[in-house]
């Protein structure tokens, strides 16, 4: 997969198992079958690469959209809501304490 320009391309990317691979794998267009399949294969790609853990912390930063560090845009989703979670916890400890509070239900 190449998404930038040569000059663009960070040294990790040269040993990608994606290089020169067809992009549309990597970004689906839509949640049809086809381009599940296609998000399946490109995830196959990824659980092969020797550059995965590189790749991912890129996207976390940099990329909202298709499939990078062997996660799709809605896992990426899910780790930046986590990161943020746990940053907010250590801003405020409180948080954390009214998180593992249950509610009385027996007042409800
Ligand atoms: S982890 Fe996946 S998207 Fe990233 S470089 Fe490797 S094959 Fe490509």
């Amino acid at each position: 997969m190449e998404t930038s320009s040569q000059s663009d391309e960070r040294p990790w990317q040269f040993r990608a198992a994606c290089r020169g691979i067809d992009p549309e794998l990597f970004f689906p267009k839509s949640s049809s079958r086809e381009d599940k399949a296609r998000t399946e294969q490109a995830l196959d790609y990824c659980a092969r690469c020797e550059v995965r853990d590189d790749c991912l912390d890129y996207a976390l930063r940099y990329e909202e959209f298709g499939t990078w560090g062997g996660k799709t845009e809605e896992d990426r989703g899910r780790i930046l809501l986590e990161r943020k979670r746990e940053a907010s916890k250590r801003v405020h400890p409180t948080a954390q304490a009214m998180d593992e509070t249950e509610p009385n239900t027996e007042r409800l």
